[in-house]
């Protein structure tokens, strides 16, 4: 049933910079005719929240509601609604909304419009007992995949299949993944179910065995900077999806000629190397931003086929805060994913 009455949210928010989480309770107004309310079961924490929370990016509005990996179940939906029933499980990423007018729309690259809007930037996120969504960016969960380990696919899954999949990265290719975090460890799970060689860079050695075990071929510790060179002309790609920089020199000398770094990872940073390191092997550096909609959904249905979903430390959503520091210090094992209790 569609109420017309504005909706209580519960959630945990950041009022002002520099403030820890806490309980923050808003006015939502009733669906619209493409919006569903869903009823969030869990929430995982990319480190964008982070980012988002640190105001690193310079884009943050406060109250920040933030999360954007979001499982829950549609309660409510409006009139032009008709690919989801109430009661489905969803899940919702970073992306909150698209024109559908614009040439990027409509050639189904809807990451790409001008007029995007995100989860939790100038809107309230996941870090709440509910949300109003649009519905076209609400994806069906498969009965395969667990909410807890499916909802770092909806942001974190996304952002790394999208660029694989793009790239048709199979057996043939050789490419290195730059830090194993919520991404990371999800990109390798991908890029094995692809077939790819895998070279891992940590920065943590005592992640070498876990990471092993999830799909890597070759796991290198980034604290020894010979361990790199050593490694001159190697890789095909590398995928760079650390929260923090890294010495970009170094690694363009990894790839071999033609070869391409993808950036994902967004560190407020700027990106300095020699342009030899590009002109003289014809290399490519690109960014790579979420997924589209098509994508997302296809990445769903590819993880559920291949079993690819996130490790997962749960986290009570009232405990936000404390999944939040774990993630500061790169201590998560490998995405935190806040909970809602019955
Ligand atoms: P995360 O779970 O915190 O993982 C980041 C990893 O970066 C860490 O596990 C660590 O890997 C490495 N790292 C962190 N601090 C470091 C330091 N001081 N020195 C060296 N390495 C460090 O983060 P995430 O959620 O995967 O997100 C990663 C980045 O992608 C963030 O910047 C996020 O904003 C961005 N992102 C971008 C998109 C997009 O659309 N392009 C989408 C989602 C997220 P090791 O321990 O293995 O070194
Ligand atoms: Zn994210
Ligand atoms: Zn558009």
């Amino acid at each position: 049933m569609l109420t017309n009455k504005v909706i209580t949210i519960n959630a945990m928010a950041v009022v002002t910079k520099g403030q820890p989480l806490a309980p923050f309770t808003y006015e939502a107004s009733p669906c619209g005719p493409y919006d569903i309310e869903v009823k969030i079961s869990h929430c995982g924490i990319c480190h964008s929240d982070l980012h988002l929370i640190d105001n690193d990016w310079k884009m943050t509005h406060y109250p920040l509601i933030p999360g954007h990996e979001i499982i829950g179940y549609v309660v409510q939906k409006g009139s032009n609604v008709n690919h989801l029933s109430l009661g489905d499980r969803v899940g919702i990423g970073w992306q909150s909304s698209s024109c559908h007018k614009c040439h990027w729309c409509e050639s189904g690259e809807d990451n790409l419009c001008l007029k995007q809007k995100a989860t939790c930037v100038d809107h309230f996120g996941g870090f709440a007992d509910r949300i109003i969504a649009d519905s076209r960016f609400a994806f069906l969960i498969p009965k395969a995949l667990k909410s807890e380990n499916a909802a770092p696919l909806l942001c974190g899954g996304a952002t790394v299949f999208s660029p694989l999949f793009e790239r048709n990265i199979n057996f043939h290719h050789k490419i290195g993944i730059v830090g194993v975090g919520g991404l990371g460890h999800l990109a390798i799970q991908f890029a094995k179910a692809l077939g790819a060689t895998i070279y891992v860079f940590s920065s943590s050695e005592n992640k070498a065995t876990e990471v092993q075990a999830l799909g890597a071929d070759h796991f290198i510790s980034t604290t020894d900077p010979s361990n790199l060179k050593q490694m001159a002309s190697s890789l095909d790609f590398i995928f760079f999806t650390s929260s923090a920089s890294i010495n970009w020199a170094l690694y363009m000398n990894m790839l071999k000629p033609k070869g391409e770094l993808i950036i994902l990872g967004a560190p407020a940073t700027e990106l300095t190397l020699p342009l030899f390191s590009l002109i003289g092997g014809r290399k490519r550096i690109s960014g790579s931003n979420i997924a589209s909609s098509k994508e997302i959904a296809q990445m769903v249905a590819f993880a559920a086929d291949h079993q690819i979903g996130a490790k997962v430390e749960l986290f009570p959503m009232h405990a936000a805060n404390e999944a939040i520091e774990k993630l500061r210090k790169n201590k998560v094992h490998y995405r935190a994913v806040l909970v809602n209790e019955e």
